[in-house]
């Protein structure tokens, strides 16, 4: 292994690139056989590109201090450098970032995501790149440093990643922005990795859900995950999307609100959210085309845009009303069955819409067609129970903050007492009680001789002893 002296990147302008700098004459020893790449090995972990530059004496290697600090070295320390020859495969097919924003430039604030992955491929294109290692780079005046968490070969995934690879036109680029003034998300894949990346603690009571972050966490492994690497991967990988889920259990326990929360995960939109009853009709035929209709625009996303089409999310409330077992209709006409071979050939026929994810909510899962709940169907079915002391506390918390931030809660109130004597009750029980309570409130504060007296709205309190009497009801 030669030694070189470290200097500093020859010039300002490239302290903002990932190259190491040598003079074109020693350029040379570290080009790989075959091709027009160079890479460096400093030490023996840290790999990285090399061009030659003309200010750099023979025998030199220009590190910005980044690269120093990686590489624990400094300017005028003597280091063992060597060429890197990359294996045979060292093509990425996926990178993890986790984005830093950390000089904010005089223009476009307001970062489009998916320009800024674009750029990032550009700008490192050929360049090799380590899992743990820092980059630094100017993007539109504004100065980002990304670290590498995770890169994947092509035709070498396998979990937790490699250690390293080179970017590619077709890397496919993930970041997590660390600091999100300025940086917004556009691109639904890439927005939703991120958003669901920042959310991996799975903080669901931001988004004003209870308890269920097991739940989410399984929903999550089970049925996200995937979604968020691109075809060329997880084709890779060998794995079908899951395009059916069923969130089951007792009325009220937030499978609504888990269901809205993924599709606006998934897609950054509100989801489309029909109501079994809604649609079924009485005339024959009807519920089928009802049913149909439904899928119409993912169809034709599907036809028009192919693999580019946005992800088509269909929540299904009640969907025993349409997709009862055979046993449990005794009318003989064989119109479920007819239904549910509908929504069926939508999901998993020989036409079946790769772009949709179908969620199902039901009360009575018992009552359901089993046929539905078969693999490549309603696969991952997670089960919403009735909340637990924990959960019942966060979702009371939810459900009085807005009182709490306007000061109308009572110090008084013990949200924990509340939460231990409300076993068995579900989440909008818990929103009831909260509801009644603020009923006691408001009644104090009316004069039943003169309801049109104006009221007094900063001595509005709502009390331990309102909640008390919400909970006898
Ligand atoms: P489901 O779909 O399970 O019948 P919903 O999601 O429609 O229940 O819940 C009804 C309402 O009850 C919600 O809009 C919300 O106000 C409240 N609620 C239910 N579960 C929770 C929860 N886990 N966290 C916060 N609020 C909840």
């Amino acid at each position: 292994m030669p030694a070189m002296i470290v200097t500093n990147t020859p010039a300002k302008d490239l302290a903002y690139t990932n190259f190491a700098y040598c003079s074109p004459s020693d350029l040379r020893n570290f080009i790989v056989p075959g091709s027009t790449l160079a890479f460096v090995s400093i030490g023996d972990a840290f790999v990285l590109s090399v061009a030659g530059h003309d200010t750099i004496p023979s025998g030199h290697i220009g590190l910005n201090a980044i690269q120093r600090r990686h590489a624990k070295v400094s300017t005028g320390d003597s280091i063992s450098i060597s060429r890197f020859i990359p294996p045979e495969d060292f093509n990425l097919a996926l990178l993890t970032l986790e984005l830093e924003f950390v000089k904010k430039g005089a223009k476009d604030e307001q970062v489009d995501a998916v320009l800024l992955s674009k750029q990032i491929r550009k700008r490192f294109i050929n360049q090799v790149m380590t899992t743990g290692q820092r980059v630094t780079f100017e993007y539109h005046g504004n100065g980002y440093i990304f670290t590498v968490n995770q890169a994947t070969v092509e035709g070498q995934e396998k979990s937790g990643g490699i250690e390293r690879g080179i970017i590619t036109a077709d890397t496919y680029i993930i970041y997590e922005a660390s600091n999100s003034s300025g940086i917004k998300i556009v691109n639904q894949r890439e927005a939703a990795s991120s958003n669901i990346f920042r959310h991996k603690e799975f903080n669901l009571q931001s988004f004003g859900i209870g308890g269920l972050s097991e739940e989410f966490a399984d929903i999550f492994r089970r049925a996200f995950a995937s979604r968020v690497f691109p075809p060329h991967v997880t084709s890779k990988l060998g794995i079908k999307h899951v395009k059916g889920m069923l969130l089951y259990g007792p009325p009220g326990t937030g499978k609504t609100l888990m269901a809205r929360q993924i599709g606006k995960m998934l897609n950054g939109k509100e989801p489309k959210i029909v109501n079994g009853p809604e649609v079924l009709s009485k005339f024959v035929g009807e519920t089928e085309k009802n049913v149909r209709d439904l899928f119409a625009d993912a169809e034709h996303d599907q036809r028009t845009k192919g693999d580019q089409s946005d992800l088509h999310i269909i929540i299904f409330d009640e969907i025993d009303a349409i997709c009862k077992s055979r046993g449990s209709t005794r009318d003989g006409t064989g119109v479920h069955d007819s239904i549910v071979n509908q929504l069926l050939t939508k999901i998993d026929g020989v036409e079946s819409l790769n772009n949709v994810l179908l969620i199902g909510m039901t009360n009575r899962k018992d009552l359901l067609d089993e046929a539905l709940l078969r693999p490549g169907r309603l696969e991952v079915q997670v089960e919403i129970s009735l909340p637990d002391e924990n959960g019942r506390l966060q979702i009371l918390q939810i459900h009085t903050s807005k009182m709490k931030e306007s000061s109308f809660l009572a110090p008084d109130v013990n949200l924990e007492e509340i939460a231990a004597r409300t076993k068995n009750y579900s989440g909008a029980e818990l929103e009831g009680v909260v509801k009644s309570a603020v009923s006691y409130a408001l009644n104090r504060q009316l004069s039943m001789d003169d309801l049109t007296k104006p009221v007094d709205e900063e001595n509005i309190k709502v009390t331990m002893d309102d909640f008390l009497n919400a909970l006898q009801e």
